[in-house]
């Protein structure tokens, strides 16, 4: 999952009525992906997301502090949940934690420490992460895993493109704007920084903290 941090963006509101007046500017801030499952998003397929839902913090209904975005789905999915003992993507190193599989599924990482992967599973469980097919819950009519399992396929094919000095940076950089799931291109061009690089620069409002290594390359 990708890290963001919406300080990057310059807004000039605090507070928004009603709240999905932040859409744009959310959109401008980290891009028009959901913040959960990174699917890309047309405008109206996003929601405004309160980090803190608000029916239990009422609030925070208004504050860009508690907003992020998501697609329907994951945002019905999270509902009322609590967000004590989980990562979240605008605080946490939520890209270090998972492993995207090529068959569309997401693991927490078997090598963090107990803490560390009882947090990077809580958010999976939070929006429904690993939602697929022959797991109970599971609407036929959410593409999740189909649309992961597609954007795992279409970067390999570019890997071996790029490998084969067939296609160039911004190429791969457009396709992943276009398609979504940052995590999946940065996992599957781990081993070549100056693609993940680009990638982390490209898509607005990536937490650039924990690149450090990788943007100063
Ligand atoms: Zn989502």
């Amino acid at each position: 999952m990708r890290p963001v941090d919406k300080s990057l963006f310059q807004g000039n509101k605090q507070s928004y009525i009603p709240y999905g007046d932040a859409k744009d500017d959310l959109i401008k801030a980290i891009g028009g992906f959901c913040s959960y499952c990174e699917r890309q998003g047309f405008r109206s397929a996003l929601a405004v997301e309160h980090i803190q839902d608000k029916k239990s913090f009422p609030a925070l209904e208004l504050e860009w502090s508690n907003f992020l975005l998501s697609c329907t789905s994951c945002n019905s999915i999270k509902d009322t949940k609590a967000i004590t003992d989980t990562l979240l993507p605008d605080r946490d190193n939520t890209y270090d934690v998972f492993m995207y599989l090529n068959d569309g599924f997401i693991q927490v990482k078997p090598d963090l420490d107990n803490d560390l992967k009882d947090k990077a599973r809580a958010l999976i469980n939070l929006a429904g992460l690993d939602r697929v097919p022959s797991k109970r819950g599971y609407s036929g009519n959410d593409t999740l895993w189909l649309d992961r399992k597609g954007s795992w396929v279409l970067a390999n094919r570019y890997l071996q493109k790029y490998q084969n000095k067939d296609c160039d940076i911004e190429t791969i950089i457009d396709l992943a704007l276009n398609n979504g799931f940052w995590s999946v291109w940065m996992q599957v061009f781990e081993t070549y920084p100056d693609v993940q690089k680009e990638l982390i620069n490209a898509f607005s409002g990536t937490q650039k903290k924990f690149f450090q290594p990788i943007l100063t390359l």
